[in-house]
This record gives structure tokens, C-alpha cells and sequence, in this order.
């Protein structure tokens, strides 16, 4: 239906078609959307081909409109909010991770973010009266990270059935960032086929950083991570699904941002995404995570502990 549209824009033949969907472009609203340079270097067209299609696109788009409070308001009662197993942590998101939002957790090496991913993953298979969403989760896993035996031990301290878990668990090793974002074309796909109410991508930036390197790559990096988080989105959009990302801190000053405790991706990242929480270590396994920024919630702290069993109080 979408790639029915895109044909049907003026001076799109088969090749320039084949060359779109090979670069990942399946809605005319991410034509729609996009800059010349990008879409000409991407789909490799010339830019003022690539003019053109934007422009034809933005034509034959339906941008949307404005609607008032009382139908965002109703909207807003569909968010589902996804439990943590850290009751502070949950209270700290007003009540739990939400659906259709980008949630960041940003934080130094060890600071826990992949432990908060697997415990979502395994919460997210929950009854909703515990804090679940009845729900499988994607995982994008870029660092090789993932351990199914993490899923086990969770799923055991809570009297889950690892085997069912795990089946709910759909991961995907991410090889460049050019494979990152295809990925979420994939996850788009699968989820036709299961009731996919959470995508984690962990990390968001790590091959963002490794690839884009100088200044002269850095605003090319924030294009490309722009659009990469709009997909996703536009994914908890369509599947009314949570959407965590991992971002880690320079260890040592970043060349662009100097400053180390600021989280890679600048404020691209930073600005798409709804929810950001940094988080860092303390005693004995405790964690202190620290909302930064959200649309409706006052900045504040919460403390959880990681351990064997996973994410607790
Ligand atoms: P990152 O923020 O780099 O993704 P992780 O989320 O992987 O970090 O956190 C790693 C930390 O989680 C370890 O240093 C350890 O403190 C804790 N951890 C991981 N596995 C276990 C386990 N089986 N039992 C207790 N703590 C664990
Ligand atoms: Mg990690």
C-alpha cells in the first residue's frame, strides 16, 4: 500500500523505486520528511532528483492536522505503562514506562542500562495487573550484550517459566548503523505476526559514535540518528509499544561535546526522545537513576538494586 504510493509519486521509474525500498524508505512520509542530501545519498539518486521526489512526496502526503485537547486527552488514555520491578523507579515514570514514548537511559559503563532492558523485556510478557503489557519485545542488540540466561535468572525470581519468557524475546544482532535501522523495518515486519508491545536498542549510538568519526561526519551522525529515532517512533506509534534506548557517557571527553558526562548523540537524542534517565552507581549494587527530562514529570531521583534476580526495590 505504502510502496503502491511511492510508485505512484511522479518521476519515480523501477530503478529509482528498487533504490528507495533498498534504502529503507517504504512510506511516503519518510520522503516526505527527509532532506535532498539525505535521500540522494541514501538512495543514491542526484540531489535535485532527489528534490523533486521530496517535493511530490510532501504533495501527495497527508501531513496531518491539528486536533483539540479532549481527543489528545482520550488518545492519552491508550498509553500503556510498563513496571519496572523497582516500585521507586515506576513512581520516578509516574506510574511506569510509557507506550508510544522514547524512554534513554544514559549513563556510564556498568551504570545498568542493559540490566533494565532484559527486566523490561521480561516484565513486558506480564499480565497487565502486574505491571506488564501481555506483550513481546525486539531487542536491537548492537554491543552483543543480550544473555538469554539473564532472561532465566529474572523470570525464575519471579516464578515465570524461563522457556515461555525466552519465546517472547526476539533479539537481533546489529552489525553498523545502516543494519541498526533496517532492523526496525524488520521489527515493523515481525510485528504483524506477535503482539510486539516493547523495541529496545541497545545501544542507540555505540556504531553511530564508532562509524561517523571528525567533525566534518557529525552532521551526517545526527541526520541519520534523527531519522533512526523517528522510525522508532514511529514504531511505539504503530504498536503502541515501549520503546528503551541505551546511550553511554564518554568516558573520557567526547571530541565534539568535551564535556564527559554528556550522553552521545547531542541534542538530537536528546530531544526526541521523551523520556531521558541517567543513571550511575552506588553501594552495593544499588543504582541511582535521575529523570532528566520528560513532557509532564518533575525531574527527581529514584534508587533500585540490580542483582541476581534482576531490577528490585
Ligand atoms: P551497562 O550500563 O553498561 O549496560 P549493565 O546493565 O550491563 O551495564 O550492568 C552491568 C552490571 O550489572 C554489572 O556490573 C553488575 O553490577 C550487574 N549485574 C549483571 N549481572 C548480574 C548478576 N547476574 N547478578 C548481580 N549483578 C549483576
Ligand atoms: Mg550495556
Amino acid at each position: 500500500m505504502s510502496e503502491e504510493e511511492i510508485a505512484k509519486l511522479p518521476g519515480v521509474g523501477p530503478a529509482i523505486l528498487e533504490k528507495l525500498k533498498e534504502a529503507g524508505y517504504n512510506d511516503i512520509m519518510m520522503i516526505a520528511v527527509d532532506s535532498p542530501k539525505n535521500l540522494a545519498e541514501l538512495a543514491e539518486v542526484g540531489e535535485s532528483t532527489a528534490a523533486k521526489l521530496i517535493a511530490a512526496a510532501k504533495k501527495a502526503a497527508d501531513v496531518g492536522g491539528f486536533e483539540t485537547g479532549d481527543v489528545l486527552l482520550e488518545r492519552r488514555k491508550t498509553i500503556a505503562k510498563l513496571g519496572s520491578g523497582s516500585k521507586s523507579l515506576d513512581e520516578l515514570m509516574g506510574g511506569g514506562f510509557e507506550s508510544r514514548a522514547i524512554t534513554e537511559f544514559f549513563g556510564e559503563f556498568g551504570s545498568g542500562k542493559t540490566q533494565l532492558c532484559h527486566q523490561l523485556a521480561v516484565n513486558c510478557t506480564r499480565p497487565f495487573e502486574e505491571g506488564g503489557l501481555e506483550g513481546h519485545t525486539m531487542i536491537i542488540d548492537t554491543e552483543q550484550t543480550f544473555r538469554p540466561e539473564r532472561i532465566v535468572q529474572m523470570s525464575e525470581a519471579l516464578d515465570l517459566d524461563p522457556d515461555e519468557i525466552l519465546k517472547k524475546i526476539h533479539v537481533a544482532r546489529a552489525f553498523n548503523s545502516h543494519h541498526q535501522t533496517l532492523l526496525v523495518d524488520k521489527a515493523t515486519e515481525l510485528a504483524k505476526d506477535y503482539p510486539v508491545r516493547m523495541l529496545v536498542v541497545d545501544s542507540l549510538t555505540a556504531h553511530f559514535r564508532a562509524e561517523y568519526i571528525g567533525r566534518g561526519a557529525l552532521a551526517e551522525r545526527q541526520q541519520m540518528l534523527n531519522k533512526h529515532m523517528h522510525d522508532l517512533l514511529r514504531f511505539g506509534d504503530l504498536n503502541n509499544a515501549v520503546i528503551a534506548v541505551t546511550n553511554q557517557v564518554a568516558a573520557k571527553p567526547d571530541a565534539f561535546f568535551g564535556d564527559p558526562t554528556r550522553p552521545i548523540g547531542g541534542h538530537i537524542v536528546g530531544h526526541t526522545a521523551t523520556f531521558r534517565i541517567y543513571l550511575r552507581k552506588s553501594k552495593g549494587g544499588k543504582r541511582i537513576a535521575r529523570l532528566i527530562d520528560s513532557p509532564n514529570l518533575p525531574e527527581a531521583e529514584a534508587v533500585f538494586q540490580v542483582s541476581e534476580a534482576g531490577i528490585s526495590e
